[in-house]
């Protein structure tokens, strides 16, 4: 099914196999799109280069730290030089630091507050921005969120605040941009062993739970996120914008 002929897209995020943005390049990628990849300094770039080889033709990598706005317009500025127009965005980002994924939220510090905010939510503001003139013909953005910015997991802390700004973040986005028909939604996968959730602890008490909870019975995984933006790429969600979808084997919706 080559849903994604054609489009260009962007995936922001990937720093190794286990990424999220990783699994939703992988599901793009077998429906035809071309891919340009953003990675966080070049650091990171030999390692998503490598990945890139698995994939069929050739896609552009780009540097673009999402702290510093003179990166994510360069990085724009380079994507239309390239290729023009765009009609996708996977935003697959978030830092907070490993001190406050821990112990009472009530101890988050001031700096860590507005780190993880300005990484982790208001990264998705600047690159909408920026992305938008390049989506002149309509456009797809999907953002990663998690259930901590609806209710209260324990040690997720800082970062679920971050996510339930994330999540008013594309409710506002989906607003704005919709009239021209740039549509802006978020998936809220269920917990996924990655570099990112590394840093917060119990995590395997997380997965567990879920394995014992959850509807299905299992954790899920990044290739079944990528198919879910796939989808929220596609014009079979043309009608979604501003939505939340859970992919967490049905986590969420069981009460204690
Ligand atoms: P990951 O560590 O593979 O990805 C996080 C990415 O954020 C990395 O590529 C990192 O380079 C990037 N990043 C951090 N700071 C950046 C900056 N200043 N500029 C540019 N890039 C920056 O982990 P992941 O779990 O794949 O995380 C991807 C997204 O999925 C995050 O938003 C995360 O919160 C979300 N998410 C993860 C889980 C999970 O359990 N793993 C569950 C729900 C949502």
């Amino acid at each position: 099914m080559n849903l994604l002929q054609g489009k260009n897209i962007v995936i922001m995020g990937v720093a190794n196999h286990r990424s999220i943005a990783w699994g939703i390049a992988q599901s793009l990628s077998k429906a035809g799109a071309n891919l340009i990849f953003t990675y966080q300094g070049e650091r990171l770039r030999e390692n998503v280069a490598k990945l890139v080889e698995e994939l069929e033709g050739e896609s552009l990598l780009i540097n673009c730290d999402v702290t510093k706005d003179e990166e994510v317009e360069a990085a724009f500025a380079e994507i239309k030089e390239k290729v023009g127009v765009i009609h996708g965005l996977a935003h697959c980002i978030a830092f907070a630091k490993t001190e406050e994924l821990e112990g009472e939220f009530v101890n988050t510090s001031r700096d860590g507050y507005a780190l993880a905010q300005d990484i982790s939510a208001f990264s998705l503001v600047a690159v909408a921005r920026a992305a938008r003139p390049l989506m002149s013909e309509g456009g797809s953005i999907v953002t990663m969120t998690y259930l901590g910015g609806e209710r209260v997991v324990p040690n997720y802390n800082v970062m679920g605040v971050a996510k339930a700004a994330l999540d008013a973040s594309v409710r506002y986005l989906a607003s704005d941009l919709g009239k021209e028909n740039i549509r802006v939604n978020a998936i809220s996968a269920g917990p996924i062993r990655t570099l990112a959730a590394k840093g917060i602890r119990n995590f395997n008490s997380v997965l567990k739970e879920i394995e014992e909870r959850a509807p299905l019975r299992r954790t899920i995984d990044q290739s079944e996120v990528g198919d879910t933006a796939l989808f929220l790429m596609s014009h079979l969600s043309r009608g979604i914008t501003g939505e939340i979808i859970h992919v967490d084997a049905g986590y969420s919706i069981m009460g204690k």
